[in-house]
């Protein structure tokens, strides 16, 4: 199993609360950039010449449907010329509504892309213009029709809980609405002020109020209930799924799978030995350099060793609703889990269920998890 990831670091503009990496491109930028992705994709065919077909692709973001549907499809046709692919590959392209229209999603879908991901983010225009975001509630609704019109019958739609001000009821009634639009996929992310946003200096000066630790708890069981409700999965913290709809790109990363990464600002994982990052500093002009230079923009980021991995591991497979299978891990590290981290086990007995020979978080678990799972780090 293996996977490529490709990241475009640009977007319309810069929301206040975002600290991923991204800037406001120009077209121009924009052109220059998809050359630079074709070098960076023959370098790193040539750094991993063996790679197992690909079965998941996924562009991600920035915004990548700044791309043009003809700019998706060279990048694809020169993937598939240079890396060997699963002719059952996932997909993905993250899509921000605002920057679709019907010809563009129907030229992505032909160029081969079978999963959009909508960054709709919220179905309230108070909620948008908060967040600093560039469309409405109607474009929201109007890409997700544009989307099934293209032919997209593998959707996902993004939507953040615990904002400013939301109470239970103004998100029951944008869960109600982003339910009606019919996804395949959900991932619902609760808003947090990262340090070195405008939204961070705002909550500090006074400006904004964070959502309360009670009312968190409180959406997310909600959201928990209502997507059960509507027949989806819970699947991993953050993630719903109609059955059979999960997303074969992020079960990658919780596995602990390769996936290969391009692009200013990616993140690769090599699954060799106990496992190596590797990460392409997010400097575009280093970046531009370096690959017309002809080396490789990638520097190793953690070469990790038994205890490492064994960590990571647990800390990725309770993110899911798989949860940790005792046998797998033995099969990797000699032992099963609760031999190797016996003080974790019994400090966090009450929230471990074993369940089909799986460790599994509960509810309360994945609520109180970056605390629950420092006991394993
Ligand atoms: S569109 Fe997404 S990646 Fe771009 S600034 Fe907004 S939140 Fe960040």
């Amino acid at each position: 199993m293996s996977s490529l990831y490709l990241h475009i670091p640009f977007c319309s503009s810069k929301c206040p609360y975002c600290d991923f990496f991204s800037q406001v491109g120009s077209q121009e930028q924009l052109d220059e950039y998809v050359e630079l992705l074709n070098l960076n994709i023959r370098i790193l065919q040539q750094k991993f010449p063996h790679n197992p077909p690909l079965e998941t692709i996924f562009f991600g973001g920035g915004t990548p449907s700044l791309l043009s549907a003809e700019q998706i499809g060279s990048l694809l046709k020169y993937i598939k010329g240079t890396f060997d692919i699963d002719k059952n590959a996932e997909i993905t392209l993250e899509a921000n509504p605002g920057t679709v229209d019907l010809d563009q999603l129907r030229g992505y879908r032909q160029a081969g892309v079978n999963r959009l991901s909508l960054g709709i983010q919220s179905l309230n225009d108070q909620h948008l213009q908060l967040l600093g975001r560039i469309h409405t509630a109607d474009q929201a609704q109007d890409s997700v029709i544009a989307a099934r019109a293209a032919g997209f019958n593998n959707l996902s739609l993004d939507l953040m809980f615990a904002l400013p001000d939301q109470d239970l009821s103004s998100l029951e009634e944008e869960l109600s609405l982003l339910l009606e639009l019919s996804p395949e996929h959900v991932s619902l992310y609760g808003l947090s002020f990262e340090k070195g946003t405008e939204f961070a200096v705002r909550l500090q000066r006074g400006e904004l109020t964070a959502c309360g630790e009670n009312l968190y708890a409180d959406q997310y069981r909600l959201l928990h209930e209502r997507m059960n409700a509507a027949g989806f999965e819970h699947y991993e913290i953050s993630n719903f799924a109609r059955p059979g709809s999960r997303c074969r790109h992020n079960q990658v990363y919780w596995r602990r799978q390769t996936c290969l990464a391009l692009g200013c600002g990616a993140h690769s994982f090599i699954a060799d030995g106990w496992g190596e990052r590797w990460h392409v500093p997010s400097d575009l002009p280093t970046y531009r350099r370096k690959l017309q230079n002809g080396q490789n923009a990638c520097e190793l980021l953690e070469s990790f060793d038994r205890q490492a991995a064994m960590a990571e591991t647990v800390y990725l497979a309770l993110r899911t609703a798989d949860g940790l299978s005792r046998k797998r891990f033995r099969r990797q590290f000699g032992s099963f889990p609760e031999e190797l981290f016996p003080d974790a086990f019994r400090r966090q007995a009450e929230r471990l269920k074993l369940v089909d020979d799986s460790w599994r978080l509960d509810l309360q678990g994945w609520l109180l998890y970056d605390h629950l799972i420092s006991a394993f780090l």
